[in-house]
């Protein structure tokens, strides 16, 4: 075989694997034109064996990094040991891990279940039961105050509080007693509430939205709201929480504790859809036997993973990696201010990048980044959103902010 023939039966791989893709899997997705087969750390490599930053992390999901070495030989160890019981039966991996992430949220208990959707319904659930039982709202009439522009997940009663129109359409009827207000709008969410409201949900930082950082002061303010009109405070800190904004949970930058908190994402490590809501006695308490459940959820193996996602994290040192970080990509990005970019908002490691209208879009920006061997996503329009993995080096984030001076000099040009 000639060099040439093995470049080119190398570059048909992408193209074969995309037209399977597409022609086998539903088009719920409109991928980069990238095919991944391997991924270590924060890089990962095409089946064409181009490597790539990357700077997406699973969402979050990846917050470790791919195939983090201590995550791996957990998650290795428990595959052969047992890795499916059902509730029906304890199991000696589920305590220990909720133990575990009970002290790292400082709440008394855990309901563990598997995708984020999940565990929001749960929240759901719990408020509403909670509402009922405890705070005494008449029967049917729990409401619970969301977000404008929020991502929950994509189960049918999520998305009946969304206003993503692309997320929504087609789906009707919609789960009623959601009401939603601006994020950030303190007065608004005051007006919303009443006698039947049982809970305020919101994400303390709003990922899918754009990386949308909240007034300073909101989540404060938030607090003492709910405090004060005995609705329950739940922080949806699936993409938020586990490190990404240089803290455990975003709620911390303002010293806020909620009453829920939602878990998932990083709480598989990357390797498993693992995700959980905390809460104390008083208000998880509502849950009994039979009332709510999940085949998957709590499982050994999960909770193998779960559990030394929590011993990772109890260190500090990816929190602190994404402070450093993201100190980094800020100081390297802020030249791009007004130079292509209209604003740039970044906590922790998590940074969401609006492309001035005119110069590109923000998914024409991540197509031009692909070709300098960077992964991000678009959000929403002009927006691109940086997400890398905590275990990124300095280096990382240097060739992260030369990928985007080139691409942004190529745009204005
Ligand atoms: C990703 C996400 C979800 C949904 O999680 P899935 O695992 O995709 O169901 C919910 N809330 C937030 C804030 C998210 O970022």
């Amino acid at each position: 075989m000639t060099s040439t023939t093995t470049a080119q039966s190398l570059a048909g791989r992408t193209q074969q694997h995309i037209a399977l893709t597409e022609q086998y899997a539903a088009h719920n997705y409109h991928p980069l034109p990238v095919v991944l087969a391997e991924g270590h750390g924060a890089w990962v490599t095409d089946v064409d064996g181009k490597r790539y930053l990357d700077c997406l992390a699973g969402y979050s999901a990846l917050n470790f990094g791919h195939g983090h070495p201590r995550l791996l030989a957990r998650a290795h160890e428990q595959l052969d040991k047992l890795t499916l019981t059902s509730r029906a039966f304890f199991n000696d991996q589920l305590g220990p891990f909720a133990q575990a992430l009970a002290e790292l949220t400082g709440k008394d208990l855990i309901l563990p279940m598997n995708s984020g959707a999940e565990a929001v319904e749960t929240s759901i659930k719990v408020s509403r039961r909670w509402g009922y039982d405890v705070k005494g709202v008449a029967e049917a009439q729990a409401s619970i105050v969301v977000m404008e522009g929020n991502f929950h997940g994509r189960t049918t009663t999520i998305v009946s509080f969304s206003n993503d129109s692309d997320a929504t359409v087609g789906y009707a009827p919609y789960t009623p007693g959601f009401r939603m207000v601006p994020y950030g709008d303190i007065a608004a969410m005051r007006a919303a509430i009443d006698e039947t409201t049982v809970a305020v949900l919101l994400e303390p930082i709003q990922g899918e939205g754009g990386v949308i950082i909240p007034p300073e002061g909101f989540l404060r303010e938030v607090r003492a709201l709910c405090t004060e009109t005995n609705v329950l405070m739940v922080a949806d800190e699936i993409q938020s929480g586990l490190g990404r904004s240089g803290t455990t949970f975003a709620c911390d930058h303002e010293g806020v504790v909620p009453d829920i908190y939602v878990l998932g994402k990083a709480l598989g490590g990357g390797i498993y859809p693992v995700s959980a809501i905390a809460a104390d006695h008083d208000v998880l308490d509502v849950i009994t036997p039979g009332s709510h459940g999940s085949t998957f959820g709590g499982n050994p193996l999960a909770a193998a993973i779960g559990h030394e996602v929590v011993a990772m994290l109890q260190t500090g040192e990816f929190q602190a990696a994404a402070v450093r970080l993201g100190e980094r990509l800020e100081a390297g990005l802020a030249p791009l201010v007004g130079n292509g970019f209209d604003a740039v908002r970044i906590r922790g490691l998590w940074c969401g990048i609006d492309i001035t209208d005119g110069v590109a879009t923000g998914r024409q920006v991540t197509e031009a980044l692909l070709q300098q061997g960077v992964l991000a996503k678009e959000a929403h329009g002009q927006t691109v959103r940086l997400a890398p993995p905590l275990v990124a080096t300095d280096d990382d984030i240097d060739t992260l902010v030369e990928a985007f001076k080139t691409v942004m000099a190529e745009f204005r040009a």
